[in-house]
């Protein structure tokens, strides 16, 4: 049994960048989609990376991925929506993993993964029968909003959890659930193993994962990726 991890990277993704694509918006001088590649690849527990790109990629050969031959793999078959995305570079790469292989599935746009928690997600999820995600208790009180953004009132928080990434499922089984799932709206892998009735672990994350979504979290980003590496 082994693990490999697959980075959907093939969004338009632009209301952060103009024109550019989030994963490959500069964080330090070097694309954000380098910072999940080099966090993965240096796992020696992950036995290869794939990265799946739109079909028409021009982006990704202009930098130099050298340092990670041999384990990273770019596809170029990204689909309409994020899981479309997912799911046909699972099927590209099928004749490299075999259906109890562990599949980490981790979004470009959340560079900031730290060594300890990806280990913490490998430690705890190993041995389980379903697998999981990397999440957080939700801290803040939740309000659900009318048209007009006024307070219709407020939601219970309890037992709420905001899913990230990693999200790792055995590769027969996302196959599966993602093929089952193809005319839902499915955001995360989770969701869709909960479409075959099965109840993924949930694994305590940290804030410092977070999902560059807008400008001000590029800057966040920006600011953990500094602190870790003088950590
Ligand atoms: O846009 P969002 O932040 O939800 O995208 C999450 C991840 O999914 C990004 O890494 C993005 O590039 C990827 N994606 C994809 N194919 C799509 C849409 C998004 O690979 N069609």
């Amino acid at each position: 049994m082994n693990y490999y991890a697959l980075i959907p990277a093939a969004g338009t993704g632009e209301r952060l960048g103009g024109q550019t694509p989030k994963q490959y918006l500069l964080l330090g001088g070097k694309p954000m989609l380098f910072y999940s590649v080099r966090r993965l690849c240096a796992s020696p527990r992950i036995k290869g990376v794939y990265v799946v790109l739109a079909g028409g990629d021009e982006r990704f050969s202009q930098y130099d991925w050298k340092a990670f031959a041999g384990k990273l793999t770019p596809l170029f078959c990204g689909g309409e929506t994020r899981a479309a995305s997912v799911l046909n570079g699972l099927v590209a790469a099928k004749t490299d993993i075999g259906a109890d292989d562990w599949v980490l599935v981790h979004d470009a746009a959340r560079p900031c993964l730290s060594a300890g928690l990806l280990n913490k997600l490998l430690d705890e999820l190993g041995d389980d029968n379903v697998g999981g995600l990397l999440a957080l208790p939700v801290a803040d009180t939740l309000k659900r909003a009318d048209g007009a953004e006024r307070v219709s009132r407020t939601e219970p928080r309890e037992r709420l959890w905001q899913a990230q990434t990693p999200q790792m499922f055995r590769y027969g089984t996302l196959v599966r659930a993602l093929q089952a799932m193809q005319n839902a709206q499915v955001t995360d892998e989770a969701c869709a193993i909960e479409g075959l009735g099965l109840q993924p672990q949930l694994v305590v994350s940290d804030v410092r994962n977070l999902k560059v979504t807008h400008a001000q979290d590029l800057q966040l980003a920006e600011l953990i990726l500094t602190s870790m590496e003088k950590a």
